[in-house]
């Protein structure tokens, strides 16, 4: 099944936030406890006394065992609010609490999934049926019944009421933006990932269809050139010293080429162990010639180091210049034509354009 994999640093950032939040609830039921003692609610103060101790142990839980955490908190919040619904009646506001409930159980079923808890899932939809059904249950049950201990004096349910809804509200802020702050540095770190290649850290394919996509819109500048390039015999390499020591080679020829990247010239593993470079500007051929030329002997001259062994290598690459009005596919495709001209020549070269016998376009 598909999980996502949760870093040490966001689950210690994940249990910072359950002791934040257990140090938020047991303080609402110390002032909760007060309140009722003060109002000779001991039914209520019983049952608070029960949620001072569940929240206490809860700091031992949130480092140890976040499902009990979640659950004991998830049925305290909710017989809590049953009971003092009867107790207390519907203008005290505890009702509010189903609001904390939803969030909760979504919280929880994202943090299980999270933790490749799969087969533990807390099917938060369900579970807010039961809590969507309850709530038209209570108002109705305490509106019908008369409260256990009826609140004579109207400001003391005020109080109740006010600090209540206050509590919740705050809680449910604090929770949907910790929510879109996970979305939106997801998505960030998504989107960084979808234009990179995992392997050599140089631009993807993708990543430069868009740029050339984006050069050949109407009125950008036109003066392009592009170089693809490949490895010699790099089959030998994996076949010889290990998959492992062709990425790694990979990576090290990733690194020559992106030492000539700059402003006009930009480089991307185009496939396999092929990579193509797009020079923009006056001088985007001279400058590309050049740069290729450097590269290739700075290949041939590297001695690539796996384990024990010493790996010599060369690359070909063809060079070819965009023509007026012509797309940006038919660039490329003569620019890997000269590259399969540089390998029919014996490997270990650059081919240009006006070296081959191209059909004038
Ligand atoms: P030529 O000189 O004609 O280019 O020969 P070559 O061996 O370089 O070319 P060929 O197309 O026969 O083989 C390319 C090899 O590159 C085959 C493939 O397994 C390997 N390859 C492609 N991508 C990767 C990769 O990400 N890592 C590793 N280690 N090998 C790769
Ligand atoms: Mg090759
Ligand atoms: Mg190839």
């Amino acid at each position: 099944m598909d999980t996502l994999h949760i870093e040490d640093r966001d689950y210690r950032k994940l249990i910072k936030m359950a002791n934040m939040a257990n140090a938020m609830l047991l303080g609402l039921h110390i002032y909760l406890l007060l309140m009722f003692a003060f109002n000779h609610i001991w039914l209520m103060v019983g049952v608070n006394l029960v949620s001072l101790l569940i929240y206490g142990s809860n700091f031992f839980w949130a480092g140890k065992n976040l499902k009990v955490y979640f659950v004991s908190a998830y049925l305290e919040i909710l017989i809590h609010m049953i009971i003092a619904v009867f107790a207390v009646g519907w203008d005290c506001g505890f009702q509010i609490y189903v609001f904390a409930l939803v969030m909760i159980i979504y919280f929880g079923d994202y943090i299980f999934r999270k933790q490749k808890w799969m087969d533990e899932q807390l099917h938060p939809r369900l579970i807010s049926v039961i809590v969507i059904i309850l709530y038209p249950f209570l108002y109705l049950q305490s509106h019908l019944i008369s409260p256990l201990y009826p609140i004579e004096r109207e400001e003391v349910r005020y109080v109740f009421f006010i600090l209540n809804a206050l509590f919740v509200l705050i809680f449910f802020v604090i929770c949907v933006d910790y929510f879109l702050r996970i979305i939106l540095q997801t998505e960030k770190r998504l989107g960084k990932a979808a234009w990179k290649d995992e392997l050599t850290h140089m631009n993807n394919r993708r990543s430069m269809q868009e740029r050339m996509h984006h050069l050949m819109s109407p009125g950008t500048e036109k003066n392009v050139t592009v170089a693809i390039l490949d490895i010699d015999d790099f089959k030998r390499v994996n076949d010889t010293y290990g998959h492992n020591a062709g990425d790694m080679v990979l990576e090290k020829v990733a690194e020559h080429i992106l030492k000539k990247e700059n402003e006009s010239m930009v480089s991307c593993r185009w496939g396999g162990e092929e990579f193509l470079i797009l020079s923009e500007g006056s001088h985007s051929y001279d400058h590309l010639v050049a740069a290729i030329g450097e590269i290739l002997s700075a290949v041939e001259q590297d001695t690539f180091r796996y384990e024990d062994s010493v790996i010599r290598l060369t690359m070909s690459a063809g060079i070819s210049k965009l023509r007026k009005n012509e797309r940006i596919e038919h660039v490329i495709s003569r620019a890997d034509q000269c590259l399969y001209q540089a390998k029919s020549n014996g490997k270990n070269r650059f081919v240009e354009e006006r070296q081959v016998a191209f059909p004038k376009g």
